[in-house]
């Protein structure tokens, strides 16, 4: 039998740690295989955004989401989609219907949210000013 040694016994035990409260499995699984900014994901769940930042922030600092900023938006993704996959075996081991698992990210619009996915339209502004007329 293969004994972990205490460095990856404390590795696995951090990652189950960072991602064990509840709101954390809820914006884990808002965030799916998508990305999401702050914004869209209050839309989503209806949490403040200042508690949502803070977990997000956790999760960054664990490494569980990376971020990509695009002008305004700071974009949360999940570092390995393997932890989308932990999340719903560990539901579907809790008894939890495989419908109630599934990432809710993108399914719909939110008309309070500004991000690009819910108003793609403020993305394309059209650029009146780059042709010049002589
Ligand atoms: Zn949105």
């Amino acid at each position: 039998m293969n004994v972990l040694n205490r460095k990856n016994r404390k590795s696995i035990s951090k990652l189950l740690e960072s991602i064990s409260k509840p709101a954390r499995i809820q914006i884990l699984l808002a965030i799916g295989e998508d990305e999401a900014c702050v914004c869209h994901l209050e839309a989503v769940l209806g949490y403040r955004q200042a508690y949502i930042s803070q977990h997000l922030m956790s999760l960054r600092e664990a490494n569980i989401l990376d971020t990509r900023r695009a002008g305004r938006f700071v974009f949360y993704r999940l570092s390995d989609i393997r932890i989308l996959e932990l999340i719903q075996e560990a539901g579907a081991i809790a008894g939890i219907p495989e419908k109630d698992l599934q990432p809710v990210n993108r399914i719909e619009k939110y008309s309070n949210c500004g991000c690009p996915s819910c108003q793609p339209l403020i993305q394309v502004e059209p650029m009146a000013d780059q042709f010049e007329l002589s």
